[in-house]
């Protein structure tokens, strides 16, 4: 029997002292006053009696102050109190205590958990009532609810997290939330109580981690870096790990991993690492073919450049000898006019033109040929002053241009190249010597533009040409209109021929002592429709220069020994017919061959013709000469040396040759009456031509002294006005028959003929 049952009001301090009742009660009044837990004695629903505590934890000061109060009051509201009624009564009934933590509300209205207890003084009589210990579990409670939420959160924050959590201990799995499951490839809880090993690659890696991690771990740290995990199906998972320790001082309580999957981000990365290291490599390409292109521009550019001026280097100089050609020197002349013309100075030019340089290629071939005009170019630049232009026009042709240059200056400079050109040029084996022949035209008196000066020193060039090469001539006005003509002419000249506008006449060659005629000479004759007739000392030069000899020469031949032959026929005894040769024709190869032709066409024997021969025909090349001579003589072809005496051939030479006749030279002749020179070179002629076994005839005999004289000296024949002029075939047949006539009446008489007459009667 408890206090509370028994005696509901009563207080120890009532009973009698010291009775065991009264003990009793004592220290249950003192049990109930200082326990811990609210104490009430219910009965009919209110509280008859509770302890301190009880009253306190409803907000009471004194357990008096709850008596009589009805227990629902203690109840938030009916509903609780009823519910609560019903939920403890078959707990009680059944003599069993009921436990339950509820929501109760205090004296002042507010509300706290309250853990109760509750059983009944008699379970078999509830109005007996019943015990109810109350223990204020508000904090308690509240602290569970606040860690609850912190629990919830907790969850909430794990099941929603984006990356992987795992709690750890002694390196085993647990817990994790979805997500990390999740990212391996688990089933939910399927990887509590694994080993950390299960999701790390290899052996050495886990192992490493492990060693990794305990030190930061154990020092409160983070452990933090990137971790190759791997999924439950093998494939590599990357990841970004942060963990911590639960407890540095404890690391057998575990440790969080926050794992976080990088390995888009890493394949991201990756794929920009490879995408950049492409751009790069693809800007480096570029910048590689960008330079590469700019270098091909530079190139190209350079190329450029160079063609052009290689365009301009051919357009403006001669490739062989490097020298400015046409073009460049009329730009030149024309800038140096200007000058010229403003600060009234002179300039010259020389037109130069190498002598016979044609035999040099015609012989030694185009490569010889080349080096000497190489040679050549050379030498004349060494002649003039920087400021000069030598120019090669083409060919064998060049002209000087020199810049404040008079006359006098132009000569001087002539002088110099004719003086340069007596030096030889050593080509290969060969030993040359080139003469020039020049013309010089001065600014402003010749031309006051490039094209007249230059064809004034032209002009002038072939004037020097004619006056016996290897000089220099300066032009006068005289030589323009001669020029114009040489074109003319030369034009006339190409049709000449097929237009028969050529015939022979024939100039007897009389035999001094005995005045018997011995042959004629044949002189060309050309007769132009407008021009008249013109002299072959006129037309024979521009023959030999445009080529048009050999055909007109071959054509002389056949021609003069037609002729011959034909005279032969009518029973004319003539031995000779005497065919002038030039040099430009007794160079042509073949030149025997094409006599020995002639001759077996006119039925006639090679010693009817005589070659007339110039000097000049061995001067180029004495070795060439003498054989040609060598051969022509060798067929039975006599030879004989025109116009003797204003060549150069010398004595050496002369011996040499296979002549038989030097034709003294008229110019010797004309004055032989009254020039005593003249007849001392005549007679020298004479005696050396009889010293080396050759016969002598003397031209332009005009007059009885001459002859005379020519007979005293011993000159075998003569040739002139003074024994016959040339005269056409029909009228020289005439003449040849009267003399044959007068000869032999004469011869018969026992006279001495007197030749005047005999041939004078037959000239006019
Ligand atoms: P050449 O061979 O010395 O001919 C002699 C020239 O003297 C001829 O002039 C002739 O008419 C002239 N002549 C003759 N006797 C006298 C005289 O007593 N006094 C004067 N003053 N002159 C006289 P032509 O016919 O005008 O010929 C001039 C030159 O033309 C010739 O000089 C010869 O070198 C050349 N020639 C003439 N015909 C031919 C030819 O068929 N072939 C070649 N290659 N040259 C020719
Ligand atoms: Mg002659
Ligand atoms: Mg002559």
């Amino acid at each position: 029997m408890s206090l509370l049952h028994d005696s509901p009001g009563l207080r120890p301090s009532e009973l009698p002292p010291d009775s065991a009742l009264e003990r009793t009660l004592r220290e249950q009044q003192t049990l109930l006053d200082n326990a811990g837990a609210g104490i009430a004695f219910i009965r009919q629903q209110r509280v008859v009696r509770c302890n301190l505590r009880y009253a306190q934890i409803f907000g009471y000061e004194a357990p008096e102050d709850l008596c009589g109060q009805r227990s629902e009051s203690f109840y938030p509201d009916t509903a609780a109190f009823r519910e609560l009624g019903r939920a403890a009564y078959p707990v009680v009934s059944a003599g069993e205590t009921f436990r339950v933590e509820r929501i109760m509300r205090r004296r002042d209205g507010s509300m706290f958990w309250g853990r109760l207890t509750g059983s009944l003084i008699n379970p078999k009589d509830t109005s007996e009532g019943s015990i109810w210990l109350i223990d204020d579990i508000n904090e308690q409670k509240n602290a569970q609810v606040q860690l609850d939420a912190a629990i919830w959160e907790k969850q909430i924050l794990l099941d929603n997290a984006m990356v992987g959590i795992v709690y750890l201990r002694n390196r085993h799995l647990t817990r994790c939330n979805r997500h990390f499951e999740l990212m391996l490839g688990y089933a939910p809880g399927e990887l509590e109580g694994s080993s950390s090993r299960r999701w790390l690659p290899s052996e050495a890696v886990w192992e490493d981690v492990g060693t990794r991690c305990y030190e930061p771990l154990a020092q409160g740290l983070a452990f933090e870096g990137e971790l190759p995990l791997r999924r439950k199906d093998g494939t590599p998972v990357v990841c970004d790990v942060r963990s911590k320790a639960i407890d540095p001082s404890n690391l057998s309580l575990g440790s969080i991993w926050i794992c976080m999957d990088i390995t888009e981000r890493k394949q991201a990365q990756t794929e920009l690492i490879k995408v950049h290291a492409e751009l790069e490599w693809l800007v480096a390409e570029r910048t590689q073919q960008l330079s590469e292109t700019v270098a091909n521009l530079h190139r190209e550019i350079d190329d450029r450049k160079l063609d052009q001026e290689r365009i301009y280097w051919l357009a403006h100089y001669d490739p062989l000898t490097g020298l400015p050609n046409r073009t460049l020197l009329a730009e030149r002349s024309t800038q140096a006019i200007e000058v010229a013309r403003q600060e009234q100075t002179p300039i010259s030019v020389i037109f130069l033109d190498l002598d016979h340089f044609k035999h040099v290629n015609d012989s030694l071939g185009h490569r010889v040929g080349d080096a000497l005009l190489v040679q050549i170019a050379r030498r004349l630049r060494a002649v003039v002053r920087e400021k000069d232009t030598v120019c090669r026009l083409g060919g064998d042709e060049f002209i000087l241009l020199l810049p404040g240059a008079n006359a006098k200056g132009a000569a001087r400079v002539a002088g110099k190249l004719l003086e340069a050109s007596r030096q030889p040029y050593q080509i290969d084996h060969h030993e040359l010597t080139m003469a020039p022949s020049m013309g010089i035209a001065v600014y402003p008196d010749d031309g006051t533009d490039f094209d007249s000066l230059s064809q004034s020193a032209d002009v002038a060039m072939y004037r020097a040409k004619q006056g016996g090469r290897n000089t220099f001539r300066f032009f006068t006005p005289e030589m323009q209109a001669h020029s114009v003509r040489a074109l003319q002419l030369e034009n006339a000249l190409r049709r000449a021929l097929e237009r028969e506008q050529f015939s022979l006449h024939y100039q007897p060659q009389v035999c001094i002592a005995t005045q018997q005629v011995l042959g004629v000479e044949a002189l060309l004759r050309w007769e132009h429709p407008e021009l008249g007739m013109v002299s072959p000392a006129e037309f024979i030069p521009i023959a030999e220069d445009c080529g048009q000899i050999l055909p007109i020469g071959e054509w002389v031949l056949r021609t003069a020994l037609a002729q011959l032959k034909s005279w032969h026929t009518q029973g004319l005894t003539l031995p000779t017919m005497s065919v002038n040769l030039s040099a430009v024709q007794f160079r042509q190869p073949r030149l025997p061959e094409l006599i020995s032709r002639i001759l077996a066409d006119a039925c006639l024997s090679p010693g009817s013709l005589e070659l007339e021969l110039t000097e000049g025909v061995a001067m180029d090349d004495p070795r060439m000469a003498i054989d040609t001579m060598d051969q022509l003589h060798a067929l039975g072809v006599q030879l004989s040396i025109d116009d003797f005496g204003t060549g150069y051939s010398s004595l050496s030479q002369l011996k040499r040759f296979p002549i038989g006749k030097l034709k003294i030279d008229q110019s010797f002749v004309r004055d032989l009456d009254e020039d005593a020179n003249d007849r001392a070179i005549v007679s020298a002629i004479i005696r050396m031509a009889q010293a080396l076994g050759m016969q002598t005839i003397a031209e332009g005999v005009e007059t009885r002294g001459q002859f005379d004289f020519l007979r005293d000296q011993g000159c075998d024949q003569a040739q002139g006005f003074y024994c016959g002029h040339p005269q056409a075939a029909d009228q020289l047949q005439i003449y040849l028959q009267a003399c044959r006539k007068a000869q032999q009446s004469g011869m018969s008489a026992g006279q001495r003929p007197n030749p005047a007459n005999a041939f004078t009667a037959f000239l006019r």
